[in-house]
């Protein structure tokens, strides 16, 4: 027990914390975020702002889009913003199911935002109903509620997904 105390204190005293540049992100996915800063630049001429709405997810598809905005991965820095209120919302950002006492406020928002409307949708869930497919208490996917302009496939979805489909739904939209 006296060993396991000792080993325990002498790990944490070797602990430090890692400075970012320590913390590697794929060159895949800084080449990607470099031509997303373009596309966003010649298509919005300063950022691409979403509104993200959350309709009965597990939450691991928020904690990658949470990841997504941390200082490693950092997707502000490529011009993708993170808004309150989906009146400054170029794009819907959508996770879940739709959980039935959802629609509404799903719908609402989507009504809330200026036109062209985007809509995209993240996490597998959010496709069809994913895991909650057919279930009572959902919708089976956002298409069912809203016109869906582009998927993020996964289950949750990487960060590098999440640029690699805004930059195909970019080069799509004029
Ligand atoms: S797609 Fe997967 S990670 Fe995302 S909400 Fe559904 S079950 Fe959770």
């Amino acid at each position: 027990m006296i060993e396991i105390f000792k080993n325990s204190i002498r790990k944490a005293l070797q602990t430090r914390p890692l400075s970012i540049k320590e913390i590697p992100v794929s060159k895949e996915y800084e080449m990607l975020g470099a031509e997303l800063k373009k596309a966003i630049k010649k298509r919005f001429s300063r950022s691409f702002h979403i509104r993200e709405v959350d309709t009965g997810s597990c939450g691991a598809c928020e904690s990658e889009i949470i990841a997504a905005t941390n200082p490693i991965y950092d997707i502000q820095r490529f011009g993708v913003d993170f808004v309150a209120s989906p009146r400054h919302a170029d794009a819907l950002l959508v996770t879940g199911p739709v959980s039935k006492n959802m629609e509404l406020a799903l719908k609402r928002t989507y009504d809330a935002m200026p036109g062209p409307k985007l809509v995209i949708t993240l996490g597998d869930c959010a496709l069809d109903g994913g895991k909650f497919k057919n279930s009572y208490y959902t919708l089976s996917g956002v298409k069912n509620v809203l016109p869906v302009s582009a998927h993020i496939h996964g289950c949750p979805p990487k960060p590098i997904d999440i640029v690699k489909a805004i930059l195909i739904l970019l080069g799509k939209t004029k």
